[in-house]
């Protein structure tokens, strides 16, 4: 019998049993779950590089949770982790089982900020704020994705760490131009 981890998703999502374990799940939208999962693996290569059975079964945990697994949405991440992809919640993840747990009074998050002595705030996140936030991110998601995929050249700000370690020594600047 062939080794099962090195069976690739595409191959392994054909067999019955593992289609039926997603059935019993997900009902009618199995099929397009195995599609998305057979996408991800695609697109990444470590992900094809590990246990073939453990992308399964991570996907299994998103499916449980009816979480949505295409990566891009931020629910439910698969990730490569030494030999095997585990399932990794997102912040959505936590956000839409809080939600639907309706257990919880309202979302705060504890924000850390990055100085060499962080200060630290709990802040409370209105639902209209994370809408926008999500609105946003749909609206440049595919820009970053070209601009990841070296399709497009980022827009530069000229303040950021990535700006000042790429910047080329270009114009001279008079000091009276950075002096006010
Ligand atoms: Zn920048």
């Amino acid at each position: 019998m062939k080794d099962l981890a090195r069976i690739p998703v595409k191959e392994l999502v054909r067999s019955d049993t593992i289609k039926s374990k997603f059935n019993d799940v997900l009902g009618k939208r199995a099929p397009q779950f195995i599609s998305s999962i057979v996408n991800i693996v695609n697109s990444n290569q470590d992900l094809k590089n590990v246990d073939q059975t453990s992308v399964i079964s991570s996907a299994l945990v998103a499916a449980s949770l009816d979480l949505p697994i295409n990566q891009s949405f931020g629910y439910m991440y698969l990730v490569p982790y030494s030999g095997k992809a585990q399932p990794q919640m997102g912040y959505k993840g936590y956000i839409q089982l809080a939600q639907r747990s309706g257990q919880y009074k309202r979302l705060n998050a504890i924000s850390v900020s990055k100085e060499k002595v962080p200060d630290k705030m709990v802040i409370f996140i209105p639902d209209y704020r994370m809408e926008e936030a999500e609105t946003q991110i749909d609206m440049y998601q595919d820009h970053i994705e070209d601009v990841k995929a070296g399709r497009v050249e980022p827009t530069r700000c000229g303040k950021c760490d990535y700006c000042k370690s790429t910047a080329k020594l270009g114009k001279i600047v008079s000091m009276d131009d950075l002096i006010d």
